[in-house]
Order: structure tokens, then C-alpha cells, then sequence
């Protein structure tokens, strides 16, 4: 028996068999590759239209059981979204293949290598996991093109542990289907689909194991825990029985959570807290009312069209807002303006004819107001919705009142263009170290701010949060961000609500933390929300407070941990 120590990325505890799916052997799809004259293309597109209605089919949500569970939310995108994926690549590989005269076989391996090539030099890490849903969608069109079989994952033994260098996401709703019982990798991050689903699946995986699909072979009994990213190998009787122990309490926990989805969140004296969620995409909205939430407090609107080769219109924008708006029934739908620049740049920028090419060294706010026309039609699309819907602007990576007013200026000639009466609650978000020096004059303009930890985090403390090795010392445990929370939430006093929209929202004891100093609103990825409401529903709020003034007198993330795993009562 040994342990392996990797990184949990999807909780809860399994007690099953190896069973070790090697990619090597497994996926590989052998393809013919030839030129063709230009009297094939023809043939050849017809060829791409039949594996592209098959894979459509394949992608196909299936009808729940009749007494069974329905499919969790972030499933049904996923495969939505891999279907809209399948449409695009298949228009990219026609151009392909009749440009240069090549089989659509040998069409579709290049336009797989090119996106993936693209994806995987982007720094930012949810961009560039999708990557995996590229060679995902790729791999099941050559299958079809080829007629290659399925993969052998349909026909689990029982309690499988699947052990393999990496999954994809449709391989980890396939294995889902099958029963699976854990998930073991080699790679794979925190952020990438396959960890997405695996959580939403309620299935436990651990990743960053290197070389696991070589120390573990199939048949070897596996204790997979999710909770603390440790596998035990050929366990003994008595870690078994300690295992199960553990698995139970879990098990009663997790009952406990979902059943408390329902009820309010207010701490144990009476301190209502609002949860609220944050989305990318349009299909995400859907999580919102399945997990109680209070609305939107972040969408994220530059991933709507980081790979549009258009512009985004007036109409197309109008029509995604509405769609959103209409889908939250009342709720409050917070909208982002675009937060580009850097490596978030789509090609109908880099493909700008007229006018100087936008600097890639602005993010956010500077960068849309380089970026004249495009900001303005976002803006413009935002106020129209805001007219009959609950629906605010933020602005991200605000330095300071010149550029907020600036934006502020954009709202009120929009409101003015459009004839509208309504203008609509306008907000900052505070992840800059320059907007913590500009406090008061940003608060003064603001309806509302949020605090985005991801990026604040990262220029406090000279970090990348893209990289998976960060230690502790530096993340938004750090003392120096719990002093600038803390220097908003008192700068802002009664007059302005201050929202946390960055990961560590999501996470329970932080947030417990974030509520000690005294922030009343909280967003996050929505699937996380069940155990935030759950912790916050435990604490006494003037003891947290108590626990939240020790803590900015701390030096070191540690000594914060600590006190938090400290007993409260
Ligand atoms: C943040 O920086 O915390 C944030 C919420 O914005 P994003 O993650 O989109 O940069
Ligand atoms: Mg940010």
C-alpha cells in the first residue's frame, strides 16, 4: 500500500478499482491523408456533412430515466456548447479543405492543430483549458470520418476509478453514464470542463499525479479521496474501515447541503447575506435559480465573443442580454462591460482594417475606451435591455476617476441616443492597487462596487494567478488583501454595497472571513454556492468580526488558515 498526493478538484470520497485507460492506445485515430482534385471537394464536404450531423446526434443531451435523476445543468452546456464547436470547425475545415486541396481527413487535423496551438499560448487559464474541448470535439469528428469505433469507456466494471494521463469532457459524461466512481489524472486544471463536470457530476477527482497511469495498474484497489487529493493504493483493512468513516460523515454533510439550498442566507444572528452568481455564458444562467441564487453578480460578457471574427452588433448583443435578463425573472442581472486587452484580444480586433490597432497592454476599462466603437455599442446594447430589466453596469480594471467618469460619460450619451429614461446602476470593480489609492473619488461616482480578489491578488502581491504552482502565500488569504477589503468596505460605509466577485467568494471558510469584515454580498460560480450558504448559516456574524480584526493583524496567510480551523464557539 502507498498514497499519492495530488490536487483535489472535485470533492467527495470513492472506494473502487484501477482501471487505467491509457490516451496512447485508447484515443489515437488513425486518418488517410491525401491531396484531391477540385472536383472532389464537393464529395468531400458531403463526407464532413454526414460526421457532422453524426456527431450532433452523438451530443445530444439523452432523456432522463423515468424515475431518475435529470442531467446536472453544467452537462447539458457543455454538450451544447460542443455542438456549437462541432459547426464551427466544420465551416472552418470547408474552407480548408477547398483552399488547399486536401482530404477533409487531413483538413480537419489542421484545423484542430491550429486552434489548439492558439488556445494554448493564451496566458489565461479558463481560455486556455478550452484547448481540451478542441482535440475533444476534433477527435469525435475523425472518428465518424473514419469509422473508427467507440472508445471503450461505455462498460465500466463497478466502482471504476478511471486512472489516465488526462480526460476529456465528453469521455468524463460518457464515464458518468457507465457509473463511474473517481477520477485520477495526471493533468488537467482546476478550471478545465473536466473538472467543471466531474463536481457537477457529484463524481471526486484528483489531478497532478505525474506518472500515475504507470504506477497504478488496472485491478489495484483504490481509496480516492477528493476532499484532501489523496489516493491510496492497495489499502489495508484498517484504512478501508478509517476511509469509510470518513465517506459517511461526508455523505450526511452533503445531504445537509443540498436540503439547505432552500433556506435563506443569514448567519445564526440574523445578518442576511446575498448570494449571487457569476456566468460567462448564456446557457450558464440556468444555474442562477437551481442553486437559489440572488441574480447575476458578474457576467463576464468578453467571452461571448473572444472568437468572433464579427463584431459584435448592437442587435446580436441586445438579443444575448435580453435572452439573460429575461431568463432571471426580476432578479438582478449584473453585466460587465468587455475586459479586454492582454491575452484576452478576439480576432475581429486583429483583423481591424481602418483606424491605429488597439494597444494590448491596456485590460478593461482603458482598453474599451481606446476602443471607442466598440465600447459604445456594448453600452448602448446594455442600457436598451435596462429599460424594461433589472440590469447594472461594471466596468472592470478601473484605476481611478478619470477613467470612471469617462465610462460614466459613454452611459449617460447612450441614454441620451436612445431616448431612454432609465440609467442604470453603475459600478466599479476594484482589483487595481491604483484604484485602492483612488477610493474615495471612485466611491463618490459608484452606485456599486465589486471586488474582483483574482486580479487584485495578483497586482498586490507580484503574482500570475494563472500558475498552477501558487503557494499559499500568495492568494487573496494574504493579509495584504484582507487590508484592502477592508479598506473598501470602510471606505464605502452605508452609502455604497460592496460585492466579492473573485474564485475565493466561493470558498467556504474565505467567505466566512470576507463576512467578518464586514462585505454583505458575495458571487460566484454558482455550483459552489451550496456549501458557502451552508457555512454562512453557522456563523455568528459580530464573532466573525471578532475573528475577521484579528486576522488583518496576522503576517501570514498560515496564521489566517489557522484561525478559521480554529473552533469558533
Ligand atoms: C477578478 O479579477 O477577481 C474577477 C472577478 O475578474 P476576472 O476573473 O474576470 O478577471
Ligand atoms: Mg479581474
Amino acid at each position: 500500500m502507498h498514497f499519492l498526493q495530488g490536487i483535489p478538484i472535485s470533492p467527495g470520497y470513492a472506494d473502487g478499482v484501477a482501471v487505467v485507460y491509457d490516451d496512447q492506445t485508447d484515443h489515437r485515430v488513425e486518418f488517410p491523408d491525401r491531396d484531391i482534385l477540385p472536383a472532389e471537394v464537393e464529395a468531400e464536404h458531403g463526407r464532413l456533412d454526414e460526421a457532422l450531423e453524426q456527431s450532433q446526434g452523438e451530443l445530444k443531451q439523452p432523456e432522463p430515466a423515468a424515475n431518475g435523476p435529470a442531467a446536472p445543468d453544467d452537462s447539458t452546456a457543455v454538450l451544447a456548447a460542443h455542438s456549437q464547436l462541432v459547426r464551427d470547425m466544420a465551416a472552418k475545415v470547408k474552407q480548408h479543405l477547398s483552399r488547399e486541396l486536401v482530404n477533409v481527413e487531413q483538413a480537419l487535423d489542421s484545423v484542430i492543430g491550429t486552434l489548439v496551438d492558439r488556445l494554448c499560448q493564451i496566458e489565461n487559464e479558463y481560455l486556455r483549458s478550452r484547448e481540451q474541448d478542441v482535440r475533444d470535439v476534433g477527435r469525435r469528428m475523425m472518428r465518424h470520418l473514419t469509422g473508427s469505433p467507440r472508445f471503450g469507456l461505455s462498460s465500466l466494471p463497478a466502482h471504476a476509478v478511471i486512472v489516465a494521463r488526462e480526460l476529456l469532457p465528453s469521455e468524463a459524461i460518457e464515464l458518468s453514464r457507465s457509473g463511474l466512481a473517481a477520477i485520477v489524472t495526471e493533468q488537467g486544471g482546476r478550471d478545465s470542463h473536466t473538472a467543471i463536470l466531474a463536481r457537477a457530476l457529484g463524481i471526486p477527482a484528483v489531478t497532478g499525479l505525474v506518472g500515475v497511469t504507470s504506477q497504478i495498474k488496472s485491478g489495484m484497489g483504490l481509496l480516492v479521496d477528493g476532499e484532501a487529493g489523496k489516493v491510496t493504493v492497495s489499502p489495508s483493512p484498517a484504512e478501508r474501515a478509517e476511509f469509510s468513516k470518513s465517506r459517511e460523515h461526508y455523505q450526511r454533510s452533503l445531504a445537509g447541503m443540498v436540503a439547505d439550498e432552500t433556506l435563506p442566507c443569514v448567519t445564526r444572528d440574523g445578518m442576511a447575506i446575498t448570494l449571487l452568481g457569476n456566468i460567462g455564458r448564456p446557457e450558464e444562467v440556468e444555474q442562477i435559480g437551481s442553486h437559489h441564487l440572488s441574480g447575476v453578480g458578474l457576467f463576464r460578457t468578453e467571452f461571448l465573443f473572444l472568437e468572433s471574427r464579427e463584431r459584435p452588433s448592437f442587435e446580436t448583443q441586445c438579443e444575448i442580454y435580453t435572452q439573460v435578463a429575461e431568463s432571471l425573472e426580476g432578479r438582478p442581472l449584473v453585466i460587465r462591460t468587455f475586459d479586454l486587452g492582454g491575452d484576452k484580444f478576439p480576432p475581429f480586433l486583429a483583423s481591424q482594417q481602418s483606424g491605429p490597432q488597439p494597444s494590448r497592454h491596456l485590460r478593461g476599462l482603458r482598453f474599451s475606451l481606446t476602443e471607442r466603437r466598440l465600447f459604445e455599442t456594448q453600452v448602448r446594447a446594455i442600457v436598451h435591455v435596462a429599460q424594461t430589466a433589472d440590469v447594472r453596469i461594471l466596468f472592470p480594471m478601473v484605476v481611478g476617476s478619470h477613467d470612471f467618469s469617462r465610462a460614466i460619460a459613454a452611459v449617460d450619451q447612450a441614454i441620451d441616443k436612445l431616448g431612454a429614461s432609465n440609467r442604470p446602476a453603475l459600478g466599479a470593480m476594484i482589483e487595481t492597487p491604483a484604484a485602492l489609492f483612488a477610493l474615495e473619488e471612485i466611491l463618490a461616482l459608484a452606485d456599486f462596487v465589486s471586488i474582483g480578489t483574482n486580479d487584485l491578488t495578483q497586482y498586490l502581491l507580484a503574482t500570475d494567478r494563472h500558475a498552477v504552482d501558487l503557494t499559499d502565500e500568495c492568494t487573496a488569504w494574504h493579509p495584504a488583501v484582507l487590508r484592502a477589503i477592508q479598506r473598501v468596505v470602510d471606505a464605502a460605509g452605508m452609502d455604497c454595497p460592496v460585492c466579492v466577485c473573485g474564485e475565493e467568494a466561493g470558498e467556504p471558510d474565505f467567505a466566512c472571513l470576507l463576512i467578518g469584515l464586514g462585505v454583505r454580498e458575495l458571487s460566484m460560480t454558482p455550483a459552489r454556492a451550496a456549501p458557502v450558504r451552508q457555512a454562512l448559516r453557522k456563523i455568528d456574524g459580530s464573532k466573525m468580526r471578532q475573528l475577521a480584526n484579528h486576522a488583518l493583524r496576522c503576517a501570514t496567510p498560515g496564521e489566517i488558515r489557522q484561525l478559521l480551523a480554529d473552533p469558533r464557539d
